[in-house]
């Protein structure tokens, strides 16, 4: 499989098309912006940290029965995936109280909910990524009642995965961003990635941040917690 035209830069990835029909190369960089991207800077080996770990979660969701983009990792950096259309959607899934949650509803964070919640946010630039629920994504035709319903029973049984996954590996799954594709017969994959740019990781003992939080409040230490989070996972 050879890459062909660069179809698209983000602010993380970028994406080739291929030879191959219906197959699309991720490239991941170590960039990485925060604060609705008023905040840029470099992670030092983080494209390298978030391709593998994202894969290997992968991987381990098709066990379980998600379906995923994931097709074949083909280098550090790079990895082969179906070509999806990406539903506009930011699915979050929290477990314990923290960021855009705390603040937008005055709680301290730490708090450990009875049952996970689930958000969407509307993927626009422009906008912000502003919040909305399931009604008023079937209104903008963002998706279909029944794709809604389908993402959100996938979002929680994901959370179930990781959660257990990351507890045997010391580590607490705070709250994570999902984001789904379409297949071109319509089918509904996990797409987009999971590493410690979209998911909080608190250490399960000492609550130390080790993900991207230590980038978004200048916190020091950045690289260091995604290399402990690539050791805790493969380690
Ligand atoms: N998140 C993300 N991309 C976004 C917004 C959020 O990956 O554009 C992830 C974030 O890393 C966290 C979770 O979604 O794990 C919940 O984020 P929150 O709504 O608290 O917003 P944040 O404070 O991260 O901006």
């Amino acid at each position: 499989m050879k890459k062909t035209a660069q179809l698209y830069e983000g602010k993380a990835k970028k994406v080739f098309d291929t030879d191959t029909e219906g197959i699309v190369i991720v490239s991941y960089k170590d960039d990485a912006t925060a604060l609705d991207g008023l905040k840029k800077g470099t992670i030092m080996g983080k494209g390298t940290i978030n391709n593998r770990m994202s894969n290997y979660l992968m991987q381990l969701l098709e066990k379980e029965g998600i379906p995923t983009h994931f097709v074949e990792e083909l280098s550090d950096r790079e990895t082969a995936v179906k070509k999806v259309t990406i539903v506009p959607l930011e699915v979050i899934v929290r477990n314990i109280s923290a960021g855009h949650f705390a603040q937008r509803y005055g709680v301290e964070e730490g708090i450990v909910f009875d049952e996970p919640t689930i958000e969407f946010s509307y993927k626009n630039d422009d906008l912000h990524d502003p919040l909305l629920n399931a009604y008023h994504a079937v209104a903008l035709g963002l998706a279909d009642k029944s794709e809604i319903q389908l993402i959100k029973s996938m979002a929680f049984r994901i959370n179930d995965i990781l959660k257990e996954f990351f507890k045997t590996k010391k580590v607490k799954l705070v709250d994570f961003k999902m984001e789904f594709g379409r297949l071109p017969d319509g089918t509904i994959v996990l797409a987009d990635e999971i590493s410690p740019d979209t998911c909080r990781f608190w250490d399960l003992e000492t609550n130390e941040k080790l993900d991207k939080d230590r980038f978004r409040r200048d916190m020091g230490g950045v690289e260091d917690a995604y290399e402990e989070m690539y050791r805790r996972v493969f380690g």
